[in-house]
């Protein structure tokens, strides 16, 4: 890794196979011991409104600080926790981090939504709707402040339980986030009879939205699903005001990306109106 490394930078170590099966087992076992003792940390990126370029929310996303390697991102454990069922207990920290971090800023004002990234094998948890209803009263957070992103092949339609844990969540007001949309493999069908609250358009539509056709036509056509369902929709992944501004004019609600911040802890995350956003 060379050039200044800020607090929120990951470090990535090359080289290291992770889907050795040894490796995997190793990393288990720290990561039973991480969340033992407390080295999750949350990073933050706002989202923000294209037209009044003003934090509306922020997204949770994990890293684990690991006592000899340094800052690691979700890619170096998350699939190693799904595989072993760490993921409830992480998902679990995360959660009750996320809303406690934002009843802080609740306190002074600032009224975000949070949004947590939940997996597949969370929705496919039995009570799953029901431990987080009990959270949000724990907290005293309104349910619609909470937003769930989740994948769309995990609502695909062989995990009915996942489905019906997000007619359960939405019958509380939780706030459901179709994530990374347009590279799962859900039919359109499936997101009929639910009701969603946000799509996030991927960001490998987003990066050359402003000069690959193809890009645009995609784009063009989740917004407008996304209206005509009645959902918000949000860009992931921008980097360049061009960009920000192409999707201004299409229409899209929100953004996030580079652009306006990386993804950093708590007392780091911009609490104005990020300036280039709106014009
Ligand atoms: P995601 O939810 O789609 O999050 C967006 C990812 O893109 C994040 O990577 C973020 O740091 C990165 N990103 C944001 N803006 C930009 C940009 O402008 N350019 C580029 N190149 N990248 C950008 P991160 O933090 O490494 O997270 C990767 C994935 O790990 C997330 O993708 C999400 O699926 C998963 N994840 C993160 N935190 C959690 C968690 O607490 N629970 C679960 N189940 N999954 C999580
Ligand atoms: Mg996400
Ligand atoms: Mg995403
Ligand atoms: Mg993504």
């Amino acid at each position: 890794y060379h050039g200044k490394r800020g607090s929120s930078d990951v470090v990535v170590y090359a080289g290291e196979d992770m889907s050795h099966p040894t490796k995997w087992l190793m990393v288990q076992a720290e990561l039973r011991h991480a969340l033992a003792r407390d080295e999750l940390v949350l990073h933050y990126q706002p989202k923000v409104d294209l037209r009044s370029g003003e934090v509306v929310g922020v997204e949770a996303l994990v890293r684990w600080q690991h006592p000899h390697r340094g800052l690691l991102p979700p890619s170096e454990f998350l699939p190693a926790a799904e595989q072993s069922g760490l993921i409830e207990p992480l998902t679990a920290w995360v959660l009750r981090r996320a809303l406690a971090d934002q009843a802080a800023w609740t306190a002074t004002g600032r009224s975000w939504g949070v949004s947590v990234n939940v997996s597949a094998r969370n929705l496919e948890k039995p009570g799953f709707a029901d431990y987080v209803s009990g959270l949000l009263a724990a907290h005293g957070t309104a349910p619609h402040r909470l937003l769930l992103e989740v994948t769309e092949t995990a609502l695909a339609a062989d995990t009915r339980r996942a489905t019906q844990t997000v007619i359960d969540l939405t019958a509380v007001g939780v706030g459901i986030s179709v994530d990374d949309f347009g590279t799962g493999y859900t039919s359109m069908s499936q997101l009929r009879g639910l009701l969603i609250a946000e799509i996030k358009i991927d960001r490998t539509f987003v990066r050359d939205v402003t000069e690959a056709p193809q890009s645009q036509a995609i784009v063009r056509s989740i917004i407008a699903l996304a209206h005509g369902l009645g959902s918000r929709v949000t860009a992931e992944g921008i980097e360049s005001a061009d960009v920000a501004e192409w999707l201004r004019r299409a229409g899209c609600d929100e953004a996030q990306g580079y652009l306006y911040s990386r993804p950093v802890p708590w007392a780091e995350v911009p609490t104005y109106e990020i300036t280039g956003a709106a014009s």
